[in-house]
Order: structure tokens, then C-alpha cells, then sequence
């Protein structure tokens, strides 16, 4: 006998009759769920929450559909979902393959990450798990199976590697001026690419992979010069680098400015058709870890400063300063304490001297960087600076920048696409030989 009581809503004052009657009939005996199903005409199946898929169930359904994965990542996919299915079994809930998608939390996905950090992973690579996962989750949203990604909810910052756009990324758009200011602090054997990055949008992989040959002189059919975008640094199954042909529309003919022609010419002066426009400085691929490190960050941390308002210096006074640096709080990068002498008169040694090394600017001085790009910002810097043209279409930068469909554009840079709806209202005006339509500035 169901003794609790249950309230059932109803549309209408004979629906309500009807489920007075029916729970008299049954003499109460009749849960909310069946009176339901009975008189609204509810499906009772429907009452109960469906269950979704485990994480490791839907992995195994979704891994497969991707189309765009070369084999050596839908392996390395494959072994870092497996991976995560094993963790967390010690917790209430059990391990994480076997949670359902729906119980899966933001705190689930931080509890995690923290799992992975306790493992000895670092970083870079958590951000690998935490970006296949982020794929994963997003899937299951698209099909409808949750509300939300649950790594949505998490406050883990990945490290910026990524390559690709993805369309959850944290864009960063330089103006003009920006951009020659980080060009300018960036090392001389490094503006060239720079500049070839935001002038295509090509990807970093891309951009790496050009080649002499990719050059195509203007001809009587085609008076504007050419680049071709046709291969890409990719990763093969045993974890090499391998010059890859682009498949698709990722594989592209764009037409470029007479200015970036003459500077695709100077870089390719010297050099065989298929030897690598930029190369690392020891020769062969530019690895995006180390050009990040050694050319990228030190131009963003000096464009970053301000002559007038400089970061803070680490050291402070002290008079008769005895020890080591690190008894006064010295670090080593390792975060280990300085075993270096002091500088005479302050307490840091004369390494830890003057401002942190990634230390910037906090004033808001004109002249001066006050965003963190990453290389693949310079993409992103490419798309708004073809979206500020009216005349050019989303068609158009979708094939500049090699998007696998017009859908990527979309989702990716929906928000700087200019309103055309005054052009569009315009052209109809226009077809039907109405040319009343004014189209608004
Ligand atoms: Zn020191
Ligand atoms: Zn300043």
C-alpha cells in the first residue's frame, strides 16, 4: 500500500476528475507515476530519469565516429580514456569509466585532474587527457544525452598547445599596432613567421611545413600571387613527426598580397624547392614547445613591459646582507631554494636580481602589450582582421583558413562576423527591382 502522499498535475478540471476517480477505484493504491501515465496519457517508461551511458561506454560508442583523427591519435585517444576510466576508484561513485555521464560533476572533473597531477603528470600532458575529455563530453552533449560538459565547470586552465581550433579556446585578437609591437620584440630569425602566420591564419603545423614550392607566381590567368597550404607536421602512431598532405579543405590555394609574396621569396632564397621555409634554428621542424619557450614567451613578456612603469625587481635592500639567496627566499626554477652568494647590499643573488622572468606591466599605458597571445592567436588575429572587412564572406575565410566546414567558422568565430542582415535585406530589395531598401552604414 502507498501510504505517502503524491500530487499529480493536471491540465484540465476533467483530467483532475479523472485522476480522483481512478485513485478512488484503485482505493489510493496507485502511484503518481502510474495515475500519470493512466489519465495524461504519460508514457510510465518516461517517468523515471533515463539513464545515460557510463563514461566508458560512451567513449567506446563516441571514439570511433570521429572521422578527422589520424591513426596514431585515435590510439593515443584510445589509451588515455582507458587511462581515466581507472582513476577515482577509490572514491565514493567508483572509478570513473563506470560513472554514468549524468553524475558527472565539474568537482568529479577537478578531482581528476588532481589525481592525474598526484600521478606525476604535468601540465602539458594533463591538458591532453583533459582536452580528449573535454571532446568526449562535448559529443554527448551535442547527442543530447547531457545538459552541459562537465569540464565546463572545472577551473582547470589548459596549457596553450593547441593547434586546432576547437571553438572553446580563449581567443586573443591583436589590433594592428599589436601585432607589430610583439613582431618587433620577437628575435630577428622569428618575425618572418610571425608575420606569415597572420598574414595566412595558417595553422602553427601549417605555417611549419612551407616549403619554396608552396609559392606560386603570379600568372596571366591568376595576376595576384599564391600560397599553397597543402601539408602539416603531424604525429604518427609511435609518437614521430612526420610531414603529412592535408586532406579536405585544409588543403588549400590561397591567393596573397604582392608584400607577403616578396617575404615568402627572401625566406625561400638559398634554399632546395622542398626544404623547410622555417626551420628550427639546428635545422629540421620547429618545435612548437620549444619556439614557445625560447622565442614566443620572452616577446610577449617584453612587449608586455612598460619603460615607464617596469615589473617590480625581486630583490630589496639589506644591509650587511650575509647567506645564501634562497635563506631569503630565493627560488631556483625548479622552486628549490638558491644556493647563490648574495649581491652585496641586497638580498637575492645577482641571478634573482630585477623583475621575475614572466613578470609584466600592470599599467595601461598605450604602447604596450596588455594580452597574452599564443602562436595560434595569430590565426584567430587573421579571422577578425578578415571579418572587419564587410566584403569579404564567411565562405570566403572559412576556405582562407582551411575549416573543415562552414559549420567550424560558425561555431568558432560566430561572434565576429559582421551583421549582414542590412545587405541581405538589400539584396532582396534589389531582386525584385525595388531599390528603395537603403543599405545601412
Ligand atoms: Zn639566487
Ligand atoms: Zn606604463
Amino acid at each position: 500500500l502507498h501510504q505517502s502522499k503524491q500530487y499529480v498535475e493536471c491540465d484540465t478540471e476533467d483530467n483532475l476528475l479523472e485522476v480522483v476517480a481512478l485513485v478512488e477505484a484503485r482505493r489510493g493504491n496507485i502511484t503518481r507515476d502510474e495515475a500519470e501515465a493512466i489519465v495524461l496519457g504519460a508514457d510510465p517508461e518516461d517517468a523515471e530519469e533515463p539513464a545515460t551511458p557510463t563514461f566508458r561506454a560512451w567513449w567506446h560508442e563516441w571514439l570511433p565516429t570521429k572521422t578527422r583523427i589520424s591513426p596514431g591519435t585515435r590510439a593515443t585517444y584510445k589509451q588515455q580514456l582507458n587511462r581515466l576510466c581507472s582513476m577515482l576508484a577509490d572514491e565514493k561513485g567508483g572509478p570513473f569509466g563506470d560513472r554514468c555521464l549524468a553524475d558527472i560533476s565539474g568537482l568529479d572533473i577537478g578531482r581528476l585532474i588532481n589525481a592525474l597531477r598526484a600521478n606525476g603528470l604535468g601540465n602539458k600532458t594533463i591538458t591532453r587527457y583533459y582536452s580528449v575529455m573535454f571532446s568526449a563530453f562535448n559529443a554527448a552533449v551535442l547527442q543530447g544525452l547531457i545538459a552541459k560538459n562537465p569540464c565546463r565547470d572545472s577551473d582547470f586552465e589548459r596549457d596553450q598547445v593547441a593547434d586546432d581550433d576547437t571553438g572553446e579556446e580563449d581567443h586573443v585578437y591583436l589590433t594592428s599596432e599589436e601585432f607589430w609591437l610583439l613582431h618587433d620584440c620577437l628575435a630577428p630569425d622569428s618575425q618572418n613567421f610571425a608575420e606569415v602566420s597572420v598574414a595566412t591564419g595558417a595553422r602553427f603545423s601549417e605555417t611549419s611545413a612551407l616549403t619554396p614550392m608552396d609559392l606560386v607566381r603570379p600568372t596571366a590567368r591568376h595576376p595576384l600571387p599564391r600560397l599553397w597550404i597543402r601539408r602539416a607536421w603531424k604525429r604518427g602512431e609511435d609518437g614521430t613527426w612526420y610531414l603529412g598532405t592535408t586532406k579536405g579543405r585544409q588543403k588549400r590555394l590561397i591567393t596573397i598580397d604582392q608584400a607577403l609574396f616578396e617575404l615568402l621569396q627572401r625566406c625561400s632564397k638559398a634554399k632546395e624547392p622542398d626544404d623547410l621555409l622555417f626551420a628550427a634554428p639546428a635545422g629540421g621542424r620547429l618545435i612548437h614547445e620549444n619556439f614557445m619557450a625560447k622565442r614566443w614567451n620572452p616577446a610577449v613578456v617584453l612587449a608586455m613591459r612598460c619603460a615607464a612603469h617596469p615589473p617590480a625587481p625581486q630583490e630589496r635592500p639589506l644591509e650587511d646582507a650575509a647567506g645564501t639567496c634562497g635563506e631569503h627566499g630565493g627560488r631556483r626554477t625548479d622552486g628549490k631554494p638558491c644556493q647563490a652568494a648574495l649581491k652585496p647590499g641586497v638580498d637575492r643573488c645577482r641571478w634573482h636580481c630585477g623583475p621575475e622572468r614572466e613578470a609584466v606591466s600592470t599599467c595601461e599605458c598605450l604602447g604596450v602589450l596588455h594580452q597574452r597571445p599564443t602562436p595560434h592567436d595569430l590565426r584567430h588575429t587573421c579571422v577578425a582582421w578578415l571579418f572587419a572587412d564587410p566584403t569579404v564572406t564567411v565562405i570566403a575565410v572559412s576556405r582562407f583558413v582551411g575549416h573543415a566546414t562552414m559549420a567550424v567558422t560558425d561555431t568558432v568565430y560566430g561572434g565576429l562576423m559582421p551583421s549582414t542582415e542590412a545587405a541581405a535585406a538589400s539584396a532582396l530589395g534589389r531582386a525584385r527591382g525595388r531599390n528603395s531598401v537603403a543599405l545601412a552604414a
